[in-house]
């Protein structure tokens, strides 16, 4: 049976480096709505300018479009097993659409919510000092997880970037922002037994291991 995860946290918790160790370990792709919104950004149609421009406030894009594209994503063939999903859903009615997707399209369900929870200061602290490859989408951190040659990808030599909504001003709107929107789905997914809480403020690889097997015991129930 296909197994969707819903990694939840707000932003700088973790959901993303998470995700992507743990497509090698469980076998499923990681499907993050904010890496498909920023791809957005070589297309000029009006839609894609709305989209950075809601990036850039550190805003929600409406739920119908965000919908939409993980609608598409999932029918895709590399997610016929399931899919890591990071940063969606992120309001009750992407929730409930996801709900619906899964039951209609694949006869399927949320199989385990990963909760990863940092304070806002924290949040703040971490995201500051992060930076990305633009070719490979390989995460970095100055601090925590440094490459081996300051601003250098590891696999590609690529010079990594920060976010433009990585600056602090606009991680404190996104934690409003989740704590207004996002964090009702706590309840939402506790309500219905899958939520797992986390203690996000651990080495990374703890708590990948942690996830990795919180899922396979989720999965062979
Ligand atoms: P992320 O990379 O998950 O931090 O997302 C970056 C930005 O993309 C967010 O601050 C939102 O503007 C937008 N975004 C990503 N996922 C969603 C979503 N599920 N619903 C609405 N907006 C989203």
């Amino acid at each position: 049976m296909a197994a969707y995860i819903v990694l939840l946290g707000p932003p700088g918790s973790g959901k993303g480096t998470q995700a992507k160790l743990l497509t090698d370990e469980v076998g499923i792709p990681q499907v993050s709505t904010g890496d498909m919104f920023r791809a957005m950004k070589t297309q000029d149609t009006p839609l894609a300018r709305k989209v950075q421009q809601i990036m850039a406030e550190g805003k929600l894009v409406p739920d119908d479009v965000t919908i939409e594209i993980v609608k598409e994503r999932l029918a895709q063939s590399d997610c016929s097993k399931g899919a890591l999903l990071d940063g969606f859903p992120r309001t009750v009615p992407q929730a409930e659409a996801l709900d619906k997707l899964l039951e209609e399209s694949f006869h399927s369900q949320v199989t385990i919510v990963p909760l990863l929870s940092i304070t806002v200061e924290e949040a703040v602290r971490r995201i500051s000092g992060r930076r990305g490859c633009p070719q490979c989408g390989a995460l970095y951190h100055v601090e925590f997880n440094p490459p081996r040659e300051m601003g250098k990808c590891d696999h590609d030599g690529a010079k990594l970037v920060q976010r433009d909504d990585d600056r602090p001003e606009v991680v404190r709107e996104r934690y409003q922002v989740y704590l207004d929107n996002t964090a009702p789905l706590i309840n939402y997914y506790r309500d219905r037994g899958l939520l797992v809480e986390l203690d996000a403020v651990q080495p990374i690889e703890v708590i990948t291991a942690e996830l990795a097997d919180t899922i396979r015991q989720r999965t062979k129930e």
